[in-house]
């Protein structure tokens, strides 16, 4: 008996004509994601198998991975008749302590001699006869045992662990995820790599205004974002020159609706130098001033690719309960401060017009600094297990 890692995909098996594709990538993530750990990967219609001897190295990584459904710790045997199963069976459950059971069997064998239905009922009496006091109940049992035909092996397993769901990263392209410090925009970012957007990142910092721990601080949970995808591309934009030039001249109440225009404007410019689709970020309706309606219609004007805001309509409670539970919460709470939070007028308006904020962007020669600012641009590959930070241009 070969002790080894089932998994099995949900939602895949809801997209029908692209399912060989989201196969494989679910298998090269899974791939890259146990890089380093020796294992292989065999994959057989409907289910991936993983041999290795770290299993929960392995599981603890399994778990982050999105596409899979759910993931069992389990036995291969060589394809045999129900005697058998039964004797391997019983060496499986010496160890275990349980007073009721079930046996639960999935043919996908249908030339195997016994319906599931008989494969159920005659292991169940074998195991009533064998060992003593036990008691079946297809309720509520203590232990569930799993059997699984297949065409050229029979697998048993007991427990069953969730996995993340969603959809394997990359199969729905890439997206540019506008990430800083705080708490959302991780949260935001998390929510579009379950739907299976893989993500490169977009950070605005203003040294000196802002410091290196303030950009560590977003490197470090772009690194959280990366357990879940194996890499996450940050690129970070010197924003220094755009701010000071907004802070000289911009009228103060208009000074943050201009400042997220310019960062919108640069977002989507490295989004089509770098293959992605869509813009994300944390944008909450209702939260600051910049995220009213008004204001965000205003601020999103400037661009035309399609903006995602998977937290647009989630309370605050609701994403600071999500940011725990993805671990991004701890980091985002370091209080080194933000190129948002600097230059900040005491009344932002509230519903900016239009037709002032390209009245007022004429007072700067925007385009010249954006293009600067995107020439300087720092690219850096996070990964899961990375120590120190680099740019990789
Ligand atoms: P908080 O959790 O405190 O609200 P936040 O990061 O959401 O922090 P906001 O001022 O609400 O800050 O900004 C709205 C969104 O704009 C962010 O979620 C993020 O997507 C984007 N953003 C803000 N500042 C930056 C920055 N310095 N670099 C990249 N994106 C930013
Ligand atoms: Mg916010």
């Amino acid at each position: 008996m070969k002790k080894i890692i089932i998994i099995k995909y949900g939602e895949l098996t809801t997209k029908k004509d692209n399912i060989n594709f989201f196969i494989k990538t679910l298998r090269d993530n899974i791939t890259l994601a146990l890089e380093g750990i020796e294992h292989n990967n065999i994959y057989d219609k409907g289910r991936m198998f993983i041999e290795t001897d770290c299993f929960d190295e392995v599981t603890n990584i399994l778990i982050k991975t999105f596409g899979i459904h759910e993931i069992n710790i389990g036995y291969k045997i060589d394809y045999t008749d129900i005697e058998e199963i039964g004797s391997k069976l019983l060496d499986l459950l010496k160890d275990k302590k349980f007073n009721t059971f079930k046996v639960e069997t999935k043919r996908s064998n249908k030339n195997y001699p016994s319906t599931s239905m008989e494969v159920n009922s005659k292991l169940g009496a074998f195991i009533l006869k064998n060992i003593a006091n036990v008691k079946v109940d297809v309720h509520n049992p203590e232990l569930e045992i799993n059997i699984e035909i297949r065409y050229k092996d029979i697998y048993i397993y007991f427990a069953k662990i969730p996995g993340i769901g969603g959809y394997p990263v990359g199969t729905l392209g890439k997206g540019m995820l506008m990430l800083s410090g705080g708490i959302d925009s991780p949260v935001a970012g998390y929510l579009a790599l379950k739907r299976g957007i893989r993500l490169e990142c977009i950070y605005f910092e203003s040294p000196p205004h802002t410091s290196e721990n303030a950009k560590n601080k977003v490197l470090n949970l772009a690194k959280v974002l990366s357990e879940y995808s194996g890499y996450v591309k940050v690129h970070v934009i010197r924003f220094t020159e755009i701010q000071e030039a907004i802070y000289k001249n911009i009228p103060k109440e208009y000074m943050i609706t201009i400042m997220r225009r310019m960062m919108y404007r640069i977002s989507e410019k490295m989004a089509h130098r770098n293959n992605c689709k869509a813009i994300i970020n944390g944008e909450s309706v209702g939260q600051v001033a910049s995220q009213t309606l008004t204001s965000m219609s205003v601020i999103n004007e400037v661009i035309t690719m399609p903006v995602l805001r998977p937290v647009a309509c989630f309370d605050k409670n609701e994403i600071i309960k999500l940011s725990k539970s993805i671990n991004t919460y701890d980091i985002s709470i370091e209080p080194y401060e933000d190129c948002c939070t600097i230059f900040v007028p005491d009344h932002p308006v509230i519903n900016p017009e239009s037709c002032k904020a390209l009245e007022y962007e004429k007072l700067i020669s925007y385009e010249e600094l954006i293009k600067e600012a995107i020439r300087n641009v720092e690219t850096i590959k996070v990964t899961p297990k990375m120590q120190k930070y680099s740019n990789i241009l």
